[in-house]
């Protein structure tokens, strides 16, 4: 890639596709794929993301609210959607583009089959939701009987996946917590299948219970954070590329005397002379106050510059005082080296929260490295 010019997202489809080729490889031949597409394929680009997964050959793709998937499908990509999150104000626009409901409570299951009778439909997809220990969202198991009574009163939906979601699959201290869950999944399914007399799709694996559970796979499995390049742990780490790297540029390097401040509300007083570089991005792009005061840091020229004082908005200062660098030349934030599991970790965050931050005023620019 030639220097950048601006703050830029990068995306590399190439990483793309090597995380989707290992986390295939992870799962027996037949699984089912579903990509996990929400927050702008996480904090990517939700359509080309999308795009490329389906061409990679995945089956099915998940976003979180009923407007991810109209996006989706403005977009031309005509791939089953489940929508993990939607709310019966968006019954009619789910319908009307051909989005899969994940179903989650008796109140839920009752609107949407009113909804799909009243519009005429026949076996319209819907997927249900069961919780076996998030206490997030879905069904108990004293739920089945209820669902099967309504389903069986009506030819309006069809139950094309049953799913449930782990709690702790990175966390192998909670081993038995999870199995505990996939027992009780398998459990529901079987009781499910036995009611309504076919088998749908069953799915509980996010990345981390791909990786650590492969008796959780089922017959699909669905993937967010890996196809983005994190595992949740180091050596899942290395087989996964980040997909995303954000850089910026110096736009001015001022000379800091002992004893002056930097930023608002005087955030750093130099205790010794310093040199530091400002950088076009701040709060409102994603790098959140917490990294202030050196906790959080960019790359420059291979070496680290820790954030001076408070971030401001549009802005952060770093200190560069000894890097040899000058102004327009490049800053990462983060990416393959600097990751951004490393950079959030450093206000005891996520990667999850970091990627999913940049903000859609930061131009995304692909690639294939
Ligand atoms: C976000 C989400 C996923 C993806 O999880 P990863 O850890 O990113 O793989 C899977 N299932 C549900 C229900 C989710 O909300």
């Amino acid at each position: 890639m030639p220097k950048t010019t601006q703050t830029v997202l990068e995306i590399d489809l190439n990483a793309l596709a090597n995380n989707y080729q290992y986390l295939v490889s992870k799962v027996k031949p037949g699984t089912k794929f579903m990509a996990v597409v929400k927050a702008y394929g996480y904090g990517s680009d939700a359509v080309i993301i999308a795009k490329e997964l389906v061409g990679l050959g995945i089956d099915y793709l998940a976003v979180a609210y009923t407007n991810e998937g109209e996006t989706l499908r403005d977009a031309k990509i005509e791939t089953p959607i489940l929508v993990l999150h939607p709310l019966p104000v968006n019954f009619e626009k789910i319908v009307s583009r051909c989005l899969e409901p994940s179903i989650y409570s008796r109140k839920m299951l009752e609107e949407f089959i009113h909804f799909a009778e009243k519009n005429k439909q026949t076996n319209y997809p819907i997927h249900l939701k069961f919780n076996t220990g998030l206490n997030r969202l879905g069904f108990v198991e004293n739920d089945l009987i209820f669902i099967d009574n309504l389903l069986s009163k009506t030819e309006s939906v069809k139950v094309k996946s049953m799913f449930s979601h782990l709690a702790a699959s990175e966390d192998l201290n909670e081993k038995e917590f999870t199995l505990n869950q996939i027992e009780a999944f398998n459990r529901i399914s079987e009781k499910l299948i036995s009611k309504i007399g076919y088998t749908p799709l069953l799915h509980c694996a996010n990345t981390s219970g791909i990786v650590n559970y492969p008796d959780a796979h089922f017959n699909m499995v669905r993937s967010g954070i890996g196809l983005y390049g994190f595992g949740n742990d180091k050596k899942e780490n290395s087989h996964l590329k980040p997909i995303a790297t954000l850089k910026t540029i110096i736009s001015q390097i001022h000379s800091i005397k002992k004893g002056e401040s930097v930023g608002y509300n005087r955030g750093l007083i130099a205790e010794q002379d310093t040199r530091s570089a400002t950088l076009p991005i701040g709060h409102a792009d994603g790098i959140s106050r917490s990294y202030g005061k050196g906790k959080g840091w960019v790359t420059i020229n291979g070496e680290k510059a820790p954030i001076l004082g408070n971030v401001c908005m549009d802005m952060i200062m770093v200190n560069v005082t000894n890097i040899d660098c000058e102004e327009g030349d490049e800053a990462i934030v983060f990416g393959c080296s600097n990751t951004a599991e490393e950079l959030s970790a450093a206000i005891n965050s996520i990667s999850y929260e970091l990627i999913t931050s940049v903000s859609q005023r930061i131009k995304r620019v692909i690639c294939r490295k």
